[in-house]
Formats: C-alpha cells, sequence, structure tokens
C-alpha cells in the first residue's frame, strides 16, 4: 500500500548524461541505502547507464553490495576507529584512506590474507572532515610507496570533496588537490582515478572534473542547486513515492481532521485516508503547510496533522470518480504532474537529500524499467 517507485530508466539516463557532461569516468555514490533508492537497485541502475564505479560512505554497505551480486569496482571511504579491512581485501573493495593507521590497517589486512589491498587516498583540502591533512601527505605516500614496492597494497585513485562554498573557495580547494596529487606522483605512484567533483561541481564546474567524477544526487535525477530544476539539468527524478486510498469517507461542513483538530473543513467535502505517514519520512512538519498531493492527475491538499502511519488528503470535487485502492503521489518528476521533493524540502527549510534518504523501511522500494511516469 505504499511504495517507492524507483525508475531504473532515470538513474541509466541520468549517469549517461554525466557521462555526456564530463567525459570522464563517472563514480555513483549509493551510499546511505543509495539516498533511500535501494543502494542495490541504484548500483545496477549507475552500472547499466555508465558508471565506471560505485561508492559507499561504510564498509558494511560496500559488502552488502557484494552480497547482492555487484561486481564492480566499489569504494568505501568512512571508516571506524578500530576498523579490520579483512572483510574489504577479500571482497576486492577499494579502501579510501584518510590517514596512516588506515594505510597500515589495510597493509595488516593485505599480509595476513596473503593478498593485495587496493586503496584510493582520500585528501582534505579544506572541507575540514575526514581525508589526509595536508601536512600529513608526505609521510603518508612515502608510506604507500613501501607498501607498493612490497607488494602488499596498490594505489587506484586519489580525490578530495569541496565544501561547495563559493568558486574562490573551489579554485583554491582545486589548488590543494593538484599539490596532493604532485606529492603522490612524486613518490612514483600514478592514479587512475582523480576525482574532486560531487555532482554541484560536476553540473557547473567543468574546470574541476579531473578524469573522473563522483556524483550521488545528480545520479537521482535531483538538483543539488535552489536555482535550478532537474528539468533544467536535464536530470530525471528516480524516486516517485506513492500509496492507495485505503478509505473514503463523505464529511459536512465543520468537520475537525485529524489530531487537534488543526484542520476544520470549510464546506461538506470527502476525505481520503493514504497509509503513509512520519514514521515512513513523511515530515510532520508539513501540517498545514500547504502541501499537496496528485490524486487522479488532480492537486489535492493535505490536510490536519500527519500521523505516525497515515494523513488525510481532501479530496473534494474527484469524490465521485475514486473509489479505494486508487493511487495518490505525494512526490514524483514534476515533468510527469507529480509534485517535486524539492516542495516538501522547502517547506521543511531543508534539501531535497535529507527528504529521499529518509524515506522508511516500511516502504517497498520496486524497480521498474522506464523513466518515472
Ligand atoms: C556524499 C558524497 C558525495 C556525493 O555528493 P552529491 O552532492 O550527492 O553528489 C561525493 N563525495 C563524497 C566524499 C561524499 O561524501
Amino acid at each position: 500500500m505504499r511504495v517507492a517507485e524507483i525508475s531504473v530508466g532515470a538513474i541509466r539516463h541520468n549517469v549517461a548524461r554525466v557521462r555526456e557532461l564530463t567525459g570522464g569516468a563517472v563514480i555513483v555514490v549509493v551510499k546511505a541505502d543509495g539516498y533511500g533508492h535501494g543502494a542495490a537497485i541504484a548500483a545496477e541502475a549507475a552500472l547499466a547507464g555508465g558508471a565506471a564505479m560505485v561508492a559507499t560512505a561504510d564498509l558494511e554497505e560496500a559488502l552488502t553490495l557484494r552480497e547482492h551480486g555487484i561486481d564492480a569496482p566499489i569504494l568505501c571511504w568512512l571508516h571506524g576507529a578500530r576498523v579490520d579491512f579483512a572483510d574489504a581485501v577479500a571482497a576486492r573493495i577499494e579502501i579510501g584512506v584518510s590517514h596512516l593507521q588506515q594505510l597500515e590497517a589495510v597493509a595488516e589486512a593485505a599480509r595476513a590474507l596473503g593478498s593485495v589491498a587496493t586503496v584510493q587516498f582520500k585528501v582534505d583540502t579544506g572541507l575540514s572532515r575526514n581525508g589526509a591533512a595536508p601536512e600529513e601527505w608526505e609521510a603518508l605516500f612515502a608510506r604507500a610507496a613501501e607498501l607498493v614496492a612490497a607488494g602488499l597494497v596498490r594505489v587506484t585513485g586519489i580525490f578530495s570533496h569541496l565544501a561547495n562554498a563559493g568558486d574562490a573557495n573551489d579554485r583554491l580547494q582545486a589548488e590543494r588537490f593538484d599539490a596532493a596529487v604532485a606529492g603522490l606522483r612524486a613518490v612514483g605512484i600514478e592514479p587512475d582515478m582523480i576525482h574532486l567533483a560531487a555532482s554541484a561541481a560536476t553540473l557547473r564546474s567543468p574546470h574541476l572534473h579531473y578524469n573522473t567524477v563522483r556524483v550521488g544526487v545528480a545520479a537521482f535525477g535531483l538538483s543539488p542547486f535552489a536555482d535550478q530544476t532537474s528539468a533544467q539539468l536535464g536530470l530525471i527524478p528516480a524516486m516517485t513515492l506513492r500509496a492507495e486510498i485505503v478509505a473514503l469517507r463523505g464529511v459536512p461542513a465543520g468537520t475537525g481532521v485529524s489530531y487537534g483538530f488543526n484542520h476544520v473543513c470549510e464546506t461538506a467535502t470527502t476525505l481520503a485516508l493514504v497509509p503513509i505517514g512520519y514514521a515512513d519520512g513523511m515530515p510532520r512538519a508539513l501540517n498545514g503547510a500547504g502541501a499537496w498531493v496528485t490524486v487522479a492527475g488532480e492537486h489535492r491538499p493535505i490536510v490536519g496533522r500527519i500521523g505516525m502511519d497515515q494523513f488525510i488528503v481532501d479530496v473534494g470535487p474527484l469524490a465521485g470518480r475514486l473509489e479505494l485502492g486508487d493511487e495518490v503521489v505525494l512526490f514524483g518528476d514534476p515533468e510527469q504532474g507529480h509534485p517535486p521533493v524539492e516542495i516538501w524540502a522547502g517547506l521543511m527549510r531543508t534539501i531535497n537529500y535529507e527528504i529521499v534518504v529518509g524515506i522508511g523501511p516500511r516502504v517497498r522500494r520496486i524497480p521498474v524499467d522506464g523513466p518515472a511516469s
């Protein structure tokens, strides 16, 4: 009764669009269960669209992709303080390394398995999160050269992440990144993949593309910008959040709706009950904010407080045309007439990323082949 339809065709299209824009390799980030779309569905679609690699934050997420049969290169970069990299090395996961201690742990795992670990260096160029700080680069790269010579480690890439703090800062981060790449080359290591741009810089800053880009939200067809829509960027939103009408009730004028009666029907109308609530990631603060859904191709308002499991739509003039089981679309592709997810994000003073990634586990992810409909 509640589904997030995931358009595999839309993800393929979006990845192909990014490839066309950059001409280089594309890494698609499917962390946090593929931004809520389902990590395995997203990874398969991204690879079908021409992604060279998929990436996650956590090692666990990377291993789960392997369990789902994703055989392509996978990168992950956010590690616990006492992580054991044995499973990563055994599963051929490329390990994003941020400091010397991690590099030693990776080499230790390779030695124990009698295998070679594959790493990409994550360097901090100004975001101040993980990634090796500039003063650590020299020692880190020198040790890497020793481990490469010892046959324990293979280095396939180097990357950093932008703060999206304006063009001047982007250029400064790129300069520092260039210095890190030069430092790696100085110890005799030539990385295959050099990547700085996530979705925002991929879509707007061609001078930051290097030979690889690393996109998340754009692959899912969402815009990282407040002032440009998906369609304006040539992207198709991949998630359509749908539910069925599970009750229809005609009510007289003056009827209070949901907890606290903060909505009272001005006229006689018909209310439709939709089984999605805040447990499923529908923000409770949408209450009274003017959000709408599509029902039978029409825009109809959400009324009354959002419950944990359900909310109410005033379907007024559509009443005679509706029956139980009819579909309600909460958000999807605005080109298909559905509310864009950005309406919720705007009402919630947050970003589209937070809405899609917050859609809960009770909502079934159903892959469909075509573009979102
Ligand atoms: C999440 C993440 C990305 C993807 O960012 P988007 O803005 O969704 O493209 C890229 N790189 C790193 C390091 C990330 O953490």
